[in-house]
């Protein structure tokens, strides 16, 4: 079974290409330019991650919304999880880009951030 990935780690995109076994497991993985694109490549088959973004509700501000992101990339699997939680947020303005709007999103050691004033 073969997989193919896009490295994104540069411009270069590479097409990294995994052979896996039955179970998934890499044979062997070819087409990547540099080593950072097997470790890339590697995570993105095995524990992919996303930076999370979303908004949360404000209010007192100009507007109704406010956009946040996780300061760090969360596991793939918990972004929707993620975008849930933000729908519940409500947050009262004044609120400063990198603000901490929620410490410890979702118990992954990541901090849900605003990402403008408000
Ligand atoms: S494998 Fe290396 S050269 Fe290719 S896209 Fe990834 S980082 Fe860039």
């Amino acid at each position: 079974m073969q997989k193919h990935i896009t490295c994104t780690v540069c411009p270069m995109s590479c097409d990294v290409v995994l052979e896996l076994s039955a179970d998934g497991e890499i044979l062997s993985l070819t087409g990547n330019k540099c080593p950072r694109g097997k470790v890339y490549a590697t995570k993105e088959h095995t524990a992919p991650e996303r930076t999370l973004t979303s908004i949360v509700k404000v209010s007192g501000g100009a507007h109704p919304v406010l956009p946040v992101r996780t300061n760090k990339p969360i596991p793939k699997e918990k972004l929707r999880e993620g975008m849930a939680v933000a729908a519940t947020i409500q947050v009262q303005a004044p609120v400063t880009m990198g603000d901490v709007i929620v410490k410890d999103f979702l118990g992954l050691d990541v901090d849900l951030v605003a990402t403008r004033d408000i």
